[in-house]
């Protein structure tokens, strides 16, 4: 039995947005109306304000929670970013832009991971073991889901694969939670979620 309260229909709109402003800000560096230092400083605050609004959506509104999780997702993927910035800035310019908007996509799939971990949080699940794109062999590229189903005393827990996945972590906990079940908001033999073919 598939609870519709656990349908999030919005889920994609931040990612889309986001994806959307930066092709526009990069249109405005291909113009030279941008610096490459304004068009990175741009991104390091769009990715701020995108992770808010995964969490917003999935709280229904600003939440302390929410406000947390979006802050240790961003302060992870800032560090790519910062990386990354160094590297593009040690370049001839103007950079090569079909790199830089792939980039983009990376970063809005990483949306996924703080997306799902918010969503498990939002229902009042405990936390869960593991979550797409964390510690997994596809990192950021991850499109897993957890497929969370009401079911009496609790929740089952389904690994959703996604579109295409052939990462060895992903397929471990596809096996390994079938479901992994949450009652009385208790993970049930969580110790079986400890195997290292789980992690990457
Ligand atoms: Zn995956």
């Amino acid at each position: 039995m598939l609870n519709r309260n656990l349908q999030v229909p919005e889920w994609d709109q931040p990612e889309l947005d986001f994806i959307a402003a930066a092709e526009q800000q990069i249109l405005t560096y291909r113009q030279g109306e941008m610096s490459l230092q304004a068009w990175i400083d741009w991104l390091r605050q769009a990715l701020w304000w995108y992770a808010l609004n995964i969490v917003e959506v999935q709280f229904g509104g600003p939440s302390a929670m929410g406000t947390m999780l979006a802050q240790q997702w961003y302060a992870s993927n800032v560090n790519y970013l910062n990386r990354w910035a160094a590297q593009l800035q040690a370049q001839p310019q103007p950079v090569n832009l079909s790199g830089v908007l792939w980039r983009v996509q990376l970063y809005a799939s990483a949306g996924n991971a703080l997306q799902q971990r918010a969503m498990v949080r939002s229902y009042g699940l405990p936390e869960l073991p593991f979550y797409p794109a964390y510690l997994t062999r596809c990192r950021m590229r991850c499109k897993c889901k957890w497929d969370i189903r009401v079911v009496p005393g609790g929740y089952d827990c389904y690994w959703q694969l996604g579109p295409a996945e052939h990462c060895p972590t992903c397929l471990a906990r596809y096996r390994a939670a079938r479901p992994l079940q949450v009652r009385g908001g208790l993970i049930v033999n969580a110790q079986q979620y400890n195997d290292p073919s789980l992690y990457a």
